[in-house]
């Protein structure tokens, strides 16, 4: 198996070289990721500017590709070609908090992996549920190892077209993982708060800042489960059509005049 390994945080991130080291045990793992930290990005194409791709080396001698360009443009190059040997899939992360609920579309660890859905290559994002204050070095091998069992089940069953699995793991030890729960996106909650302040020549700009989200802890869905203590595996679909509402939105009157 031909894995690629990428994040939103950047080729250097800890995260990163974790889920490198854990996923060799897979296969040939490839790295292609951004040469700085994109979180929070979103689903980029990054279509104005040229791309490059320029080898570097991780801290464990491991060699890779860094990209100035987005996580989803470096899945995009490494599938169009930068990367010649054909890819069987393509891990996202780890990153070192939870994408969970409405996170998906912001996360460009998530984005990442739905890069991979739409060229049809089975896709995995993997995130951390590090403590909200948590500070020094983060201890990735209970998602690491996580991010693998669940790569080892894909090589069983295959994910439809168009679809994904987003991963996240608490901060726990393997030992304490209560166990996997196949979960549906929970509800967040945002504390975004607009801060406005003056530059020093008297013109207003605007920061979101804000508590970190919270979220409802509802059994059966990724915050719930998550913080119950187990893996979530959310599948995810690209197919964003309400289809509750087409039957009822299709009786409105839409042709007016
Ligand atoms: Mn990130």
């Amino acid at each position: 198996m031909h894995i690629l390994v990428t994040n939103d945080d950047g080729v250097f991130a800890a995260g990163l070289l974790a889920l490198v080291q854990e996923m060799r045990k897979l296969g040939e793992v490839t790295v292609l990721a951004p040469d700085r930290n994109w979180s929070a990005s979103g689903h980029v194409k990054t279509l104005n500017r040229p791309l490059r791709a320029k080898p570097v080396t991780l801290s464990d001698g491991t060699p890779a590709l860094a990209s100035d360009g987005a996580p989803s443009d470096c899945v995009a190059l490494a599938l169009m070609g930068v990367v010649e040997k054909p890819i069987d899939l393509v891990v996202s992360g780890i990153n070192p908090n939870a994408n969970i609920g409405h996170d998906v579309t912001y996360s460009g660890t998530v984005t990442a992996a739905m890069e991979a859905a739409i060229a049809g290559v089975q896709a995995i994002a993997v995130s951390l549920d590090a403590p909200e204050y948590h500070s020094g070095i983060l201890n990735y091998s209970t998602a690491a190892i996580a991010a693998r069992k669940i790569a080892e089940t894909l090589q069983e069953h295959e994910l439809q077209p168009n679809t994904l699995l987003n991963v996240n793991v608490p901060y726990l030890t393997e030992d304490e993982i209560k166990g996997y729960r196949v979960t549906r996106q929970g509800m967040r909650i945002y504390r975004d708060e607009l801060i406005r302040r003056e530059d020093p020549r008297g013109k207003p700009y605007y920061w979101i800042g804000g508590e970190a989200p919270t979220g409802v802890p509802e059994s059966g869905t990724d915050f719930g489960d998550l913080a119950a203590g187990y893996v979530s595996i959310t599948p995810i679909q690209l197919d964003l059509t309400a289809y509750h509402l087409l039957e009822e939105i299709g009786r409105w009157n839409w042709s007016r005049g």
